[in-house]
Parts: structure tokens; C-alpha cells; sequence
């Protein structure tokens, strides 16, 4: 490529001069991750060498773990600040319980959303009884700065727009995918999609090229634009591109994330997402001293104590390492 066709794409991932509009098959391996006594998780957000995805900087993917004789999911409540928290499921359920009084089980393919904004907590919890299967994702959307503080609220959407084409069903999480957008409010330019393809099917997906994308593989066996992503795994894929071929080798389960890359450098440490280290410490004492996150009623159990600050101070990040 020639620098000045390098010079010409620079209009393209929403005018960024600092992100190469060129696509790219990047492919992110999780980390593994104990939660708790019982839980492992598959860590793909931040990952080496790539911290975000449009304003997506966190994603676990848990399961499908057999929680028939187990309590399951059991996260008690801890605050967040500064981002949107995101549930997604594939099997069984979640109760969320938070300290503005919310009280709702989200279901497989409904949206829980929750925005901290300036303060809030909550717990997670498998209701009981519960489904034999767990299955799902775990996500935080950072809030630009414009938005960081926002009131706190969560939204519960049971029923999601989709965009059908022959074998695939996709379910609009956040944002807008081809004349399909989520209920869910949104503060940056972002999109999160489910896509449920059968067996054979294969589509092309319409992009929108200011945004860079990422495709996590949940189930089954899929290529996304040629490359087998694995369940557990990620496929970052650059911006630039206005459609993305996928293919399904057996049923797949599929979720994509996408956005306008984020300009912003953030400080993410344990359920925060801030500024300064300041904004951190402070957040920190104030859980600890019981101020401005509230309280979770119901929770059957204490709450998280927020473990030390690191001795290196915590810097501002970018969207890569
Ligand atoms: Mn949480």
C-alpha cells in the first residue's frame, strides 16, 4: 500500500487518524481466570496487546459449566463506576439484584443493562431452583467522559430486534446492526450483536467501516471471514470493512462487538473505570467506608471487600497496549 492510500482510508474508523484502517484477522486467546471457589472464566477482554474493542474493555466468557447440584453463579455485591455492564446468556439464568432496587432474572438472549455511571452495586446470583446449564457472557462498556458520571440505572429488555438471513439469527444487543437497533441506551457509537447460525449457513454480515469489530466464538464450529474461531476465543478484526463473511460448520453460537475505536485513555482496576489514579483510590475508600454505592438488599452474604491497590501506580490506558 502506498502512503498515499494510506493518507485517503484515514476518513474511515469515525476519521481516527491513529487506528490503521486496514482489516485485520487477529486472533485473541483467553485467559483463564478462577472467580471464586468453583468458577473459571474465559478472559478475552483486556488482552494482550489489545485493551479494547470500540468502547467494549472487558469480556469473560463463562461456560456451558452443569450447575445442576451446584449454587452456581454466587457474585456478591460489589460496585461499578464509570461503565455499562452487560449480561448475556446462552443457557440458564441470572438474578440481579442492585442498590437502586432492581430485582430481575435475565433469561438467555434477554439484555440486562446496567449503566454505573457515577455509583452504583449489585450481586449476580444463580435464582434457585436453576437450570442444569450456565452459559454466557460477562461484558463492560466503557462510558466516555461526557457520560462517565451519569445517574445509575439498569434496564431489563426481554425482546430484542434481529436481523434474519438464511441461517442466521442475529439479536441486537446494543446499537444498531443493518436497520436493527437495541432498546439499550447507548453512549458511544458501538454495536453488540448475537449471531445464532445452523449448521452450512453461510451470510455476510453488513459493517459499518468507521468501527472496528471483533467476533467471540460461544458454540459450535464457525469461520469468521476464513478463520475457524473456537469456542472461548476472539477474532479481532479491524475496521474498514463493510461486510463480514461468516460460515457455520456445525451450529454456532457467535457474538460480535463493535464501535468507533475509543479515543479516550482509561484506568480500569478491579469493577472501575476512571481517569486518574485518584479517581480509583477514591472509589476504592468510598466502597470500603460504605459511601455512594448504595446498598444491595436481598443478598444472602456479605459484600465484596475491594482487595489492596497495586503497589505500581495505575496508569491511563489506551485501547492498545
Ligand atoms: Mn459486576
Amino acid at each position: 500500500m502506498s502512503n498515499l492510500d494510506r493518507q485517503a482510508a484515514l476518513s474511515v474508523c469515525g476519521g481516527r487518524g491513529f487506528v490503521v484502517p486496514e482489516p485485520v484477522r487477529e486472533l485473541l486467546a483467553p485467559r483463564h481466570v478462577r472467580l471464586g471457589e468453583s468458577t473459571e472464566v474465559r478472559r478475552l477482554l483486556p488482552n494482550l496487546g489489545r485493551r479494547m474493542v470500540g468502547a467494549w474493555a472487558f469480556v469473560d466468557h463463562y461456560g456451558p459449566d452443569d450447575i445442576a447440584d451446584e449454587p452456581g453463579m454466587q457474585v456478591p455485591p460489589h460496585p461499578h463506576m464509570g461503565l455499562q455492564t452487560v449480561s448475556w446468556l446462552h443457557e440458564g439464568e441470572v438474578l440481579h439484584r442492585d442498590s437502586l432496587g432492581s430485582l430481575e432474572t435475565i433469561r438467555p438472549r434477554e439484555l440486562g443493562l446496567m449503566t454505573s455511571g457515577r455509583a452504583i452495586s449489585h450481586s449476580e446470583e444463580s435464582p434457585r431452583p436453576h437450570g442444569a446449564l450456565l452459559h454466557g457472557a460477562q461484558l463492560w462498556v466503557a462510558l466516555p467522559d461526557a457520560h462517565r458520571t451519569v445517574e445509575p440505572h439498569f434496564q431489563h429488555h426481554k425482546d430484542l430486534p434481529t436481523v434474519t438471513a438464511p441461517g442466521l439469527t442475529a439479536t441486537v444487543i446494543l446499537g444498531t446492526l443493518d436497520d436493527a437497533t437495541s432498546p439499550g441506551t447507548a453512549y458511544t457509537p458501538i454495536v453488540g450483536a448475537d449471531l445464532a447460525l445452523s449448521s452450512g449457513a453461510e451470510a455476510r454480515l453488513p459493517l459499518d467501516p468507521d468501527f472496528e469489530y471483533a467476533v467471540l466464538s460461544m458454540s459450535g464450529e464457525a469461520e469468521v471471514d476464513g478463520v475457524p474461531v473456537l469456542p472461548g476465543s476472539m477474532l479481532y478484526l479491524g475496521c474498514g470493512r463493510t461486510e463480514l463473511p461468516l460460515r457455520a460448520v456445525s451450529d454456532a453460537g457467535l457474538m460480535l462487538l463493535g464501535g468507533e475505536p475509543f479515543e479516550e485513555e482509561i484506568v480500569m482496576w478491579w469493577n472501575f473505570v476512571a481517569r486518574t489514579q485518584d479517581d480509583i483510590t477514591q472509589a476504592r475508600e468510598d466502597w470500603m467506608n460504605g459511601d455512594r454505592f448504595g446498598t444491595v438488599r436481598g443478598y444472602d452474604g456479605a459484600p465484596l471487600p475491594a482487595p489492596a491497590l497495586p503497589a505500581v501506580p495505575l496508569k491511563p490506558r489506551g485501547r492498545v497496549r
